[in-house]
Formats: C-alpha cells, sequence, structure tokens
C-alpha cells in the first residue's frame, strides 16, 4: 500500500444494479458464482482491503438490498460497505443514487466509481488513480486499444480509422472530486443524457473539465457474457 501523507477521504460507489441480460443467466451476474464466491465479492474485497478507500456504498436491484446486506456484506464482512442502497433503470440513475448517499457524507473529498461486475480492480489501479484524481480532480482508469477501430456510418461503412495510439479502452473506476461529479450529475439528471455511458462523459460535458487516462489493466474485464466468465475462471486461478 502507498503511504500517503495527508491522505483525503475516498468513498467508493460499487454498482451492482445492471440487470445483466447479456449473460443469459437465471442468476444475475453480480451474484453468479466464481471460484465459490459471487462475482460482486472480489471487487469490494479489493476496496475493504485497501488502505486508500474510507467507506463504500454498494448501489444494487430493486428489491435486492436485505440480500445483498446479509448475503454479501455480512457474510464476508464488508465493514466498510456504510450503506446498501437500490439503483435505478440505467447505469447512470444507479450511480444518481450512490453519489446522493454519499452526499450525506461531508469528509468526503474523491469519489471512485467501479462496475461491480470488474472483479479484477487491484491496489496498483487504486493506487494510480489516488494519485491521478490529486493532480487532475478527475480521471479514468483504460487501457490502450489493442485493436484497430473504426468509427461506422449508419450502414455499416468504415468512415474513419483512428490513430490507435489515441485509442483506449474506458474501464472503472472512474474517479473524481466530489464537488465536481456531484455537480455534473446534478446538472446532467435535468437535461437529456440517454447516451451517457461513463461518469468521465457526465463532467466532460456538463463541467467542461478534461479528464486524464491512468492506466487500468488488461485484466480489469467487465464481466457481460458467458465468455467473460471462462476468461476471469483463468484469471482467478492464476491469483
Ligand atoms: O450493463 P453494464 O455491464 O455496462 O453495467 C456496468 C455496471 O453498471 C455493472 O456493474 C452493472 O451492475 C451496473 N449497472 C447498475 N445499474 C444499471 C445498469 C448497470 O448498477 N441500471
Amino acid at each position: 500500500m502507498l503511504a500517503i501523507e495527508n491522505k483525503k477521504h475516498c468513498a467508493a460507489i460499487v454498482l451492482a444494479a445492471g440487470q445483466g441480460k447479456r449473460m443469459g443467466t437465471s442468476v444475475q451476474k453480480q451474484y453468479i458464482e466464481l471460484e465459490g464466491k459471487p462475482l460482486i465479492y472480489y471487487s469490494l474485497k479489493t476496496f475493504q482491503e485497501s488502505g486508500l478507500i474510507d467507506s463504500v456504498v454498494l448501489v444494487v436491484g430493486e428489491g435486492q438490498v436485505a440480500y445483498a446486506q446479509n448475503e454479501i456484506v455480512l457474510k464476508y464482512g464488508f465493514s466498510k460497505v456504510c450503506a446498501v442502497v437500490e439503483g435505478g433503470k440505467e447505469r447512470y440513475d444507479s450511480v444518481w443514487q450512490g453519489l446522493k448517499t454519499v452526499s450525506q457524507e461531508p469528509e468526503v473529498s474523491y469519489i471512485y466509481i467501479h462496475d461491480g461486475a470488474r472483479p479484477f480492480v487491484d491496489d496498483e489501479i487504486l493506487n494510480r488513480g489516488y494519485e491521478t484524481v490529486e493532480q487532475f480532480r478527475a480521471c479514468v482508469a483504460g487501457m490502450p486499444s489493442k485493436d484497430t477501430v473504426k468509427v461506422v456510418d449508419e450502414q455499416g461503412f468504415a468512415i474513419n480509422t483512428p490513430d490507435r495510439k489515441y485509442v483506449w479502452v474506458i474501464q472503472t473506476p472512474q474517479i473524481f472530486e466530489k464537488s465536481l461529479i456531484m455537480e455534473a450529475y446534478a446538472r446532467l439528471m435535468k437535461e437529456e443524457h440517454e447516451d451517457v455511458t461513463d461518469d468521465a462523459m457526465a463532467v466532460e460535458r456538463m463541467m467542461k473539465v478534461p479528464v486524464k487516462m491512468f492506466e487500468g489493466s488488461y485484466q480489469n474485464v467487465k464481466i457481460t457474457t458467458p465468455e467473460d466468465l471462462a476468461i476471469a475462471k483463468v484469471f482467478l486461478r492464476e491469483k
């Protein structure tokens, strides 16, 4: 762990309110078992054990608060989880619920927003994120794209091939000064925002504050479809 002088108070919002339809299982993906533990366990454990993170708000689906409280938070002793709240229909609705809860903690300076569906976030990523948010106020984890990316038109014809060194694939955590992300979302929720798929977009669009990228890792994948689960099992065995 980093020894940081005058470390600021950091809260994490861990999102687990998605329906996970692309997984095609009856159990919601955040509760699917991987090596005997639910998927959501792994990122919560990393936040629990990080010396940087002081508190965690867990955002879960409708009607799942009691289940998550008993079967995840209490069962695995995640004492940093100070609230379990219901999310909303879209990811940004869930983030907004989490932010409103964190706003009740006046001591928080930085907020890490993390997809609970990314079990392989690690201490190094959390630390790099802290150093970056201290300097730039808003930052997101990501990795340079390994593949060539093409922008296509509505008929599926390639219209542009951006230079690969400028193309990053976005991950979480996305980390912000509390006042910045609160204001960005408060403004965003009053406007058209159906196209917003990550938190950085809210800050770029509503606050015009540049968002700095920092290195996540190629293992910090989002578990979305069944083949991702197979990959996750391999990564877990290597740990
Ligand atoms: O749907 P997608 O895989 O992009 O979701 C990313 C993360 O956001 C997941 O951890 C998911 O549980 C969460 N999410 C949420 N509320 C929603 C939709 C997604 O908390 N309404």
